[in-house]
């Protein structure tokens, strides 16, 4: 039987520009904002106007004439790679596998880059290291961008 350690072990990026197409689901926390207004040079408080749609309570990045994100391009992928939203860095590695390793696979069906039928306590490992060491990364970017 395999072992599966690290994230390496159970996905690698094809760089299929499939997760930053169609409508609903990126999410930018008030952090992304700042983050990428101060990447993009542009006014933080007209972000939402300018880049996002309304989704409940909430606001998504919006998409471009192709169906891709707003922030996408065929040749250069994501355009605001290093300050991405937090849910864009952190995919698939998300929080809800380590309390739902079951939906891992339903993810799969629409990433190629990820490894399915994963034994669940692997998963859950592996999703809470790399949650981890992003929540670390970020708190880290946004003092850079702040103290800058
Ligand atoms: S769908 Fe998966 S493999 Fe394709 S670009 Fe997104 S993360 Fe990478
Ligand atoms: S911000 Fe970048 S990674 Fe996220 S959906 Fe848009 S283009 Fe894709």
């Amino acid at each position: 039987m395999p072992e599966y350690k690290t994230a390496a072990d159970i996905f690698e990026c094809q760089l299929c520009g499939e997760c930053c197409k169609g409508f609903g689901g990126t999410y930018v926390t008030k952090k992304d904002i700042i983050n990428i207004s101060k990447y993009i040079n542009f006014d933080p408080e007209k972000f939402n106007d300018h880049y996002c749609d309304p989704s409940g309570s909430r606001y998504v990045l919006t998409l471009g004439k192709d169906g891709s994100c707003i922030f996408f391009d065929k040749i250069d992928q994501c355009t605001i790679h290093p300050v991405k939203p937090y849910m864009c860095k952190a995919w698939p590695f998300i929080q809800t596998i380590i309390q739902h390793p079951e939906n891992w696979n339903a993810m799969a069906n629409s990433c190629p880059g990820m490894k399915k039928d994963i034994p669940h306590k692997d998963l859950q490992k592996i999703v809470a290291e790399e949650k981890e060491k992003l929540d670390k990364s970020s708190q880290n970017l946004t003092s850079r961008i702040f103290d800058s």
